[in-house]
């Protein structure tokens, strides 16, 4: 039976992959619609030939990885489970320690390391890909060392939730989600609160803008939305990526916006500009408290959720996954599997929402800076620096698309130009 098990599910994997395989690179059609050729939209305008080849063969290869990696997980996690891997792990950690915590330690150890072990070929190919395109500028030890951190604290965070699940577990296991949910809401918050400040600088270096001239100009017009100029940073990218990005994050007194160099040497200012006014709408609305509550709200449902389907499949499965009851820490990977499962299920959703303020944030934008030539020139040039598709395919816009495509950003401010020359003549 365990082994019928797991050729299944090696076998729905492989048709599932070939499914994205057929869709991506030989059923979706990524040309533009007929009214959209020839404008400002239209890549054929501002990519040569070259460029546009290796946008199309870069993006299919890329959105076929995303597909891939994540049901990856779920394969990995029940192989963990139905091979007995996860029962191995708890016997290695009880023969190592006679402390629970400790054992819990252990346990999580070997769970990373091979969970880690495991996908590590998708993430080096997606790394080196992006090397053979051009995009990543990151030498092998610096992506490594980016990797290392990524682990640990991936390792520490789950070392600070996974006894306290099991210990609600073993206190109410009718219950325990929601007391779980209670407690996750400070943690959230707290994390969200280091994240810019004992999170982020692990990875690369942030500090005052350096072009001086430059930083008069944004901390202006931070200045009309009410950012203090103390939150506004620049971050070292260029050393690891040739791409361009701008993002707000923290909250409270950490909240900031911060701007990659490379977007900074590679736009005008006028550009910047630009991309600065749109950061500031995020900030101004707001919008990281819309998601960390929005977040709050799916997880209370999410872990209801996991809860049910944990019990309904220990009651239906618990032999051959080789779990005796949910509370014994064996069951790890299965919760593990569930929420991975629940995320992707529900990311059409969440990036429903995120591309709605998105838009917002480039209307907000272009109403502020009123400069739709400057507007339109840096989101092509955002395109040409990620070789990122305008229009990408149907699945991929449901599943990968936090912002609108391109085509729908540019057309916006086509349309804002044309109106606006209208107004003056
Ligand atoms: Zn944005």
């Amino acid at each position: 039976m365990v082994r019928k098990m797991g050729v299944y599910a090696v076998l729905a994997y492989v048709i599932y992959g070939l499914f994205f395989y057929w869709y991506l690179f030989y059923f979706a059609d990524t040309k533009l619609p007929f009214e959209y050729q020839g404008s400002k939209a239209d890549p054929a305008t501002f990519l040569n030939g070259r460029e546009l080849m290796l946008s199309e063969e870069y993006s299919k290869i890329r959105n076929l990885l995303f597909f891939l990696s994540t049901p990856f997980e779920w394969l990995f996690y029940f192989v963990i489970l139905l091979f007995g891997f996860s029962r191995a792990f708890k016997r290695w950690s009880e023969s190592s320690s006679k402390y629970k915590l400790l054992q819990t330690a252990i346990y999580l150890i070997w769970l990373s390391f091979f969970a880690y072990v495991a996908t590590f070929p998708l993430s080096y190919i997606s790394y080196s890909l992006s090397k053979t395109y051009h995009i990543s500028t990151q030498t092998f030890p610096s992506w490594m060392k980016d990797e290392l951190i990524d682990f640990w604290i991936n390792y520490g965070t789950w070392l600070i939730i996974v006894p306290v699940i099991y210990w609600l577990m073993k206190k109410s296991s009718k219950r325990w989600w929601f007391y779980a949910w209670l407690l996750s809401i400070p943690f959230t918050l707290f994390m969200m609160f280091l994240q810019p400040v004992v999170i982020d600088p692990l990875y690369n270096n942030f500090y005052p803008l350096k072009n001086k001239e430059l930083e008069t100009k944004i901390l202006t017009m931070a200045d009309k939305a009410h950012i203090p100029a103390k939150h506004v940073f620049e971050v070292n990218m260029a050393e690891k990526t040739n791409s361009m990005n701008a993002y707000v994050t923290g909250i409270g007194s950490n909240a900031r916006i911060v701007l990659w160099d490379t977007t900074l040497n590679k736009l005008s200012d006028r550009q910047i500009l630009f991309i600065m006014a749109h950061e500031m709408c995020h900030y101004v609305e707001k919008h990281i408290y819309f998601g960390i509550a929005g977040y709050l709200l799916l997880s209370l449902l999410g872990l209801y959720l996991t809860n049910r389907i944990m019990d309904w499949a220990i009651k239906r499965w618990g032999t051959e996954l080789k779990i005796p009851e949910k509370k014994d820490l064996r069951s790890l990977p299965l919760f593990l599997m569930i929420i991975s499962f629940l995320l992707f299920a529900v990311s059409p959703l969440t990036n429903l929402a995120s591309r709605y303020e998105e838009s917002r944030a480039d209307n907000y934008a272009i109403h502020m800076t009123k400069d739709p030539e400057a507007a339109i020139i840096s989101f092509q040039k955002l395109t040409k620096s990620g070789l990122s598709q305008v229009n990408p395919p149907l699945l991929v816009k449901i599943f990968r698309y936090d912002h609108p495509t391109m085509l729908d950003r540019i057309s916006m401010l086509e349309e804002y130009e044309i109106q606006h020359r209208n107004q003056i003549k």
